[in-house]
């Protein structure tokens, strides 16, 4: 179990960590790969369910916007492992991929477990060795790793590298808790806090709208926060509302949480049709028509939308323009996101300003992080994925680098020969 001070020890098997472990360590064999769980990849697993979304097709500066603030971080690492080599990798292991209409990459079979099968093969035939169930805690006063495994405490003498790679915290029975927090903040890491992203909306509905609505999506709207507007689907919850367009809105709500404790979105109902047209169309006389039915058949809105608009405003304003302009901007007030238990990904995580250019934490020469636990978000649409792979890779890359050259600061030392199963 132990890994010699040659060796790169690998701590976390999602999606990030086994990239990382393949480098190995020149002069040593391939370091082990640990992961609190019983099995790998569960939440690459559950990534899988609904469609695995690899990554993206769009151009690479584009691509890069989607990352924000971070995206300068991020850069050189996606460059040198962009979608192209993912979809390389995935293609490696026997699953082609497909560009779906949206521009989104995914694996011909749309899921997972096949990559994952592949990839887990892979990782045994370069003689990676794992050590499942084993939870690491921390460090020791002179560096070694400490873990908890089912049989008790364990201390693995200090490798010459590490590669952390302990995910963000939604979805934490699937690993990824965020226990790893507290840990690094103790060793004087600054972490921003980790906080839920791609997560729904909690929203008060009245109770008569979520018993009838819950569960049905609203096609073809857009959503409005913060200047940003997004268009597609939206699902309405128990609890609020969920789904790709409200996702893709994740930053720009929290800063309105943040600021007001509370964020003001607009829907526009009907984003193909002008306030103009709709106003003109809404003129039309009801005669003895159902409020509902005359909606459905001027505006062209569905049950649910109908519903929307009518929580919480009636009665509807009567003038024409007045409702046409509600109907295009129908305002929802969010009292805060989903639970992290169930929102995609975590923003928040260890500050760039911790880490070099080699994704090296300047105050632990020799620990590389990669992954969901440092401080990016993204949308979803592959963007996760995509920074995982590349954040992986880096971290693998600049361990061996620092192997190499026996430095205890890997940024700016190029030139290594880079050993990877990608
Ligand atoms: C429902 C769902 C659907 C998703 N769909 C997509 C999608 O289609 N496309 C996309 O791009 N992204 C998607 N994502 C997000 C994507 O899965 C994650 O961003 C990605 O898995 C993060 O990779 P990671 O390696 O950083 O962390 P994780 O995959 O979470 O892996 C972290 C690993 O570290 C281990 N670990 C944690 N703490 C410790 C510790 N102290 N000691 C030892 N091991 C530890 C965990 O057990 C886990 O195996 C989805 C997420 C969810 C929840």
């Amino acid at each position: 179990m132990a890994a010699t001070k040659t060796g790169i020890a690998v701590i976390g098997g999602g999606a990030a960590g086994p990239v990382g472990a393949g480098g190995g360590a020149p002069g040593g064999g391939p370091g082990p790969l640990y992961d609190a769980m019983p099995s790998l990849g569960r939440k690459f697993l559950m990534a899988g369910r609904g469609g695995l979304n690899l990554t993206h097709s769009e151009e690479i500066e584009a691509f890069l916007g989607r990352y924000r603030e971070a995206s300068g971080r991020l850069r050189p690492a996606i460059e040198a492992f962009p979608a192209q080599s993912l979809r390389g990798w995935a293609e490696g292991l026997g699953e082609e991929t497909l560009v779906g209409s949206s521009g989104r990459v995914f694996p011909r079979s749309w899921k997972a477990s096949p990559l994952l099968r592949a990839w887990l093969r892979r990782l045994g035939g370069l003689g990676i060795r794992l050590a499942l169930r084993h939870r690491w805690t921390g460090w020791s006063a002179t560096g070694d790793l400490l873990f908890e495994t089912p049989e008790g405490r364990a201390t693995v003498p200090a490798p010459a590298a590490t590669i952390l790679a302990l995910g963000g915290a939604s979805w934490p029975r699937l690993g990824a808790d965020g226990s790893w927090v507290p840990v690094l903040a103790s060793a004087g890491i600054e972490v921003a806090p980790i906080r839920p992203s791609n997560a729904g909306l909690r929203i008060s509905w009245s109770e008569i709208f979520a018993r009838r609505f819950a569960g049905r999506p609203l096609k073809r709207i857009a959503i409005s926060c913060g200047g940003e507007t997004r268009r597609g689907e939206a699902m309405i919850t128990e609890t609020g509302m969920e789904g790709g367009t409200v996702y893709a809105l994740s930053a720009a709500v929290r800063a309105q949480l943040d600021r007001a404790g509370e964020a003001i979105l607009h829907l526009d109902l009907r984003p193909d049709l002008s306030e103009a047209a709709l106003a003109a169309a809404l003129s039309r006389p009801r005669a003895r028509q159902s409020l509902s039915t005359w909606l459905r058949k001027t505006a062209g809105l569905a049950p649910v939308a109908i519903g929307l608009l009518r929580e919480g405003t009636e009665p509807l304003p009567a003038e024409a323009p007045v409702l046409a302009r509600r109907i295009k901007a129908l305002p929802l007030r969010a009292e805060g996101t989903a639970w992290i238990e169930r929102a995609i990904s975590t923003a928040g995580g260890v500050r760039f300003c911790e880490l070099d250019a080699d994704f090296m934490l300047r105050k632990r020469p020799g620990t590389f992080l990669a992954g969901e636990m440092i401080d990016w978000d993204a949308p979803t649409g592959g963007y996760l994925l995509q920074a995982c792979f590349a954040t992986g890779a880096a971290a693998g890359r600049g361990a061996l680098r620092h192997l190499s050259h026996g430095l205890s600061g890997g940024a700016g030392v190029d030139g290594a020969p880079i050993r990877s199963h990608l």
